[in-house]
């Protein structure tokens, strides 16, 4: 491996062994600020690079826990200070010659699952497992961060071979699609050529390579509050209104909404929590649950029919309702030119051995709303899937087999800037 390979090995371990889940990237977000300014990136953070507003999933008291972990962990209260609460950054560099500007995402989050403690997981091996129970990098974004990290020291010093701008971005909570969305509406990516992002696995083997078309599903995630009236069951029931009562009639209901003849859709409703004790009529109620579609109508269809019934349910039942947006995703909408560019790039990488298109209707990515930004300001968007062999995503054994899979991924993003921005082209 060379050298930017060994460091990228090195910051996915890093990584990986301190996970931080969405929106509370602190100390991650502190290394990769420090890392891009020292190699001569200027870096956006906090407010610069999330719109409050649009932010979506964002649990406050995680934040500050997280904010006092990173202080005791060592980060300076000048960096938290620019975060202003708000993980994430934008590192830009520019060659100061004409040319294209390129961004690039990178995800920063983990998974909130506990890191299998087995012999045989490599990270327990070589001694990287996460040191945080119930979190761990089981999505790769470890992995992806480092090969920012890794791109971003390759292009300062291959900067005078260059033209254009770069601007790598530096994704929070991508998990629960919360993240890309805020981001976007920070107008961070606006004014960019191109847009490229990349994830590890998927349905991708070792030494294949994906490289997507159009794709994901669109999707809208809903937390649903409702709150009744309490009163004793036993004494004064008719005083009572029960939320309860009513998250259980719209539940049921929700799941109820038909399908839709112009593509595929999901609904699912993955936690209710309800009630105060037996003899007391249920004054709060609150349920988690998320629709998906094939296309933007059809998410759109969904979320409408899903807020009609749970607002008409309120009504019905005499309580209030109060509905939030906890994430959000579009469907992934890639350029000919930027598949055009992936396929040669990763074709041009002797350890890969198959290069395909293709589509995918299954599960959901969150850079589709930094693209719809990107593409509705006339720039272009791909996205690639570089493979490894990993026994599914999300799991405690998941693994990527850094030391060969992020080299590929590294070279193929390299590769991406040469396309786009060599002086000799
Ligand atoms: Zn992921």
């Amino acid at each position: 491996m060379n050298l930017y390979e060994n460091e990228i090995v090195e910051w996915r371990r890093r990584f990986h062994r301190v996970p931080e889940e969405g929106w509370t990237e602190f100390e991650t977000t502190a290394a990769v600020i420090e890392r891009l300014e020292s190699l001569g990136f200027a870096v956006k953070t906090g407010t610069d690079v999330i719109n409050p507003e649009a932010v979506m999933g964002r649990n406050p008291t995680l934040v500050k826990e997280a904010e006092d972990r990173a202080r005791r962990a060592g980060v300076p209260e000048t960096v938290l200070r620019r975060m202003a609460g708000f993980t994430g950054c934008a590192g830009e560099i520019d060659t100061g010659r004409p040319g294209k500007t390129v961004g690039f995402r990178f995800e920063l989050d983990c998974v909130v699952t506990g890191e299998s403690d087995s012999p045989d997981h490599p990270p327990v091996r070589e001694g990287f497992a996460s040191i945080r129970p119930g979190l761990m990098h089981a999505c790769g974004h470890d992995g992806h961060a480092a090969v920012g990290l890794g791109l971003a020291h390759w292009i300062a010093d291959h900067l005078d071979e260059l033209q254009g701008r770069f601007v790598l971005l530096f994704q929070p909570a991508e998990e629960g699609v919360r993240g890309a969305g805020a981001m976007a509406a920070s107008g961070i990516a606006d004014g960019l050529d191109y847009l490229f992002a990349a994830h590890a696995g998927c349905e991708f083997g070792p030494g294949e390579v994906g490289v997507l078309t159009h794709g994901f599903l669109a999707t809208t995630k809903l937390d649903v509050y409702y709150e009744g009236i309490p009163a004793h069951a036993g004494s004064d029931p008719e005083k009572g209104r029960s939320a309860l009562a009513a998250a259980c009639q719209a539940v049921t209901s929700v799941l109820g909404i038909p399908r839709h003849s112009e593509g595929a859709s999901r609904i699912a409703v993955g936690r209710l929590v309800a009630g105060e004790g037996r003899n007391v009529v249920p004054a709060h109620a609150f349920f988690q649950m998320e629709v998906r579609g094939a296309t933007q109508a059809v998410n759109d269809f969904m979320t409408a029919e899903a807020v009609r019934i749970i607002e008409g349910m309120a009504t019905v039942y005499g309580i209030r309702c109060r509905i939030e947006k906890a994430g959000e995703a579009a469907v992934f909408e890639c350029d000919e030119e930027c598949v055009l560019i992936l396929e040669k790039a990763a074709r041009s990488m002797p350890a890969v051995s198959s290069v395909r298109r293709f589509t995918t209707e299954r599960g959901s990515e969150d850079c589709s709303m930094l693209a719809r930004r990107v593409r509705s300001k006339g720039g272009k968007a791909g996205y690639f899937c570089f493979g490894c062999r990993h026994c599914g995503h999300h799991r405690p054994d998941f693994d990527i087999q850094d030391t060969v899979s992020l080299p590929e991924a590294f070279g193929i993003f390299v590769r991406i800037v040469q396309l786009t921005s060599s002086r000799a082209v």
